[in-house]
């Protein structure tokens, strides 16, 4: 198949971004979402979703290559991400890789599409880092599955409509051989969510209860007792998936943040619109900690078009990415120092002003999708050879 070249697909993008009223977005989190709802799904009507994903599954049946560009044209033009991101990025991909024929077209077209919303259900109070050891089990009782157990930290659980879980289905085998992986739907009877709030006042955390809750078996993802082989697929998505979009972001961050800064001194000294020599070291080492993650990327870039699905390299793009993401936001912490407080920029629509929000989250960064201690292990242990510790 010859798809459209990528200089010409950049070109349309950008036109497309230029003549669409961009969505403003609100502070408040259950607007916001809305808000970001819609927008996922003007995105998908334009055909800018889905767009290396199969025709069969709703997608564009392009390139990773044409994914990245029009992530690259969209951030630069201060557009918002789609809200469907976990289904994106996180959950979609192993669903159209392990799913069966109904799960691929019932469900992906609609996630795609932003009609429903998934979230990740795969921590638990004693299973993060330790995911193997979770406990929410699964009995398989005729033609369906009965959940009991509980998950934390699933984000987006109280505004999804399905649910990528992880359960545990044989307690008589090693830990990871007993794990099922159900897709789930949220308006079942027995599940209740609570919802958790952040440092940055913002609530998209949730605690959620799953009581003798009934699963078709058509639900289960792959086959039984398989699911942490999709589990780990999920995870090298969300890591390659994450590194793909933040590098861009953070770019633009880095950009915003250096524009208003000229901005103020322009404003505020007469005509010595020079940054002085401190400021611009910090400046050169938020920039020299993106190129490093640019170059990361394009090999990332490279395994996704290879389709050579998930590696323990992965973890270098995640590590790399916390690394980064924490220099980046804490270099323009430094940088715009009081001058933060006066900033009125809040593309996100945030409980609080945009740069205190983002230093606030990029410590998230080392954290989901497995700490950066866990994907050192990884790279020690996997890559590297090392003994385990
Ligand atoms: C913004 C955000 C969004 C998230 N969204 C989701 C979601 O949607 N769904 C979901 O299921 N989860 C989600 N999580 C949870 C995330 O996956 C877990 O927080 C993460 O895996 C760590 O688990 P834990 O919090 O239980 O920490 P723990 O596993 O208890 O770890 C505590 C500390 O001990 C260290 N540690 C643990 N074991 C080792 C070891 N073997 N070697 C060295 N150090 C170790 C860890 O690195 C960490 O510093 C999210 C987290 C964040 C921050």
């Amino acid at each position: 198949m010859t798809s459209e070249s990528l200089d010409t697909y950049r070109m349309r993008a950008r036109a497309w971004l230029a003549d669409t009223e961009l969505p403003d977005v609100p502070l408040d989190l259950t607007a916001r979402f809305a808000v970001l709802r819609q927008w996922q799904k003007t995105l998908f009507e334009a055909g800018w979703v889905g767009i290396a994903w199969s025709k069969e599954a709703g997608g564009q049946g392009l390139t990773h290559l044409h994914q990245l560009v029009f992530i690259e044209e969209l951030v630069r033009a201060r557009a918002a991400a789609p809200i469907g991101l976990i289904g994106l990025e996180v959950v979609g991909p192993s669903i159209d890789r392990y799913g069966s024929d109904w799960q691929r077209t019932e469900l992906l077209p609609r996630l795609l599409s932003g009609d429903d919303i998934w979230c990740q259900g795969f921590s638990e109070p004693d299973a993060g880092s330790d995911l193997a050891s979770l406990r929410t089990r699964a009995v398989v009782g005729g033609d369906e599955f009965v959940v009991s157990g509980q998950k934390i930290w699933t984000s987006w659980a109280h505004e999804a409509q399905w649910c990528a879980l992880l359960v545990r289905t044989d307690t008589s085998v090693r830990k990871q051989a007993g794990i099922s992986y159900l897709l789930v739907d949220m308006t079942s009877p027995g599940i209740t969510t609570n919802q958790v709030e952040q440092m940055t006042g913002d609530k998209e955390f949730c605690e959620v209860f799953f009581d003798e809750v009934r699963v078709p078996h058509r639900n289960l993802l792959g086959d039984l007792n398989e699911g942490w082989l999709i589990a780990t697929h999920t995870l090298g998505s969300e890591r390659a998936g994450a590194t793909l979009r933040r590098r861009v972001e953070l770019e633009v961050a880095l950009d915003d943040a250096v524009g208003q800064l000229r901005e103020h001194r322009n404003g505020n000294t007469t005509g010595n619109s020079e940054l002085d020599r401190r400021t611009r070291a910090a400046i050169g080492r938020a920039h020299i900690a993106l190129q490093v993650l640019n170059a990361q990327t394009r090999q990332t870039t490279a395994r996704l078009v290879a389709a050579a699905g998930p590696t323990p390299v992965d973890s270098v793009d995640k590590l790399l990415l916390n690394e980064v993401e924490q220099t980046v936001f804490s270099e323009i912490s430094d940088l715009l120092g009081p001058l933060r407080a006066l900033s009125n920029s809040q593309p996100h629509g945030l409980q609080c002003e945009r740069w205190a929000h983002e230093h606030l989250y990029s410590r998230a960064a080392s954290i989901y999708g497995g700490t950066s201690q866990i994907q050192r292990n990884i790279i020690a242990e996997r890559l590297l050879g090392l003994p385990r510790g």
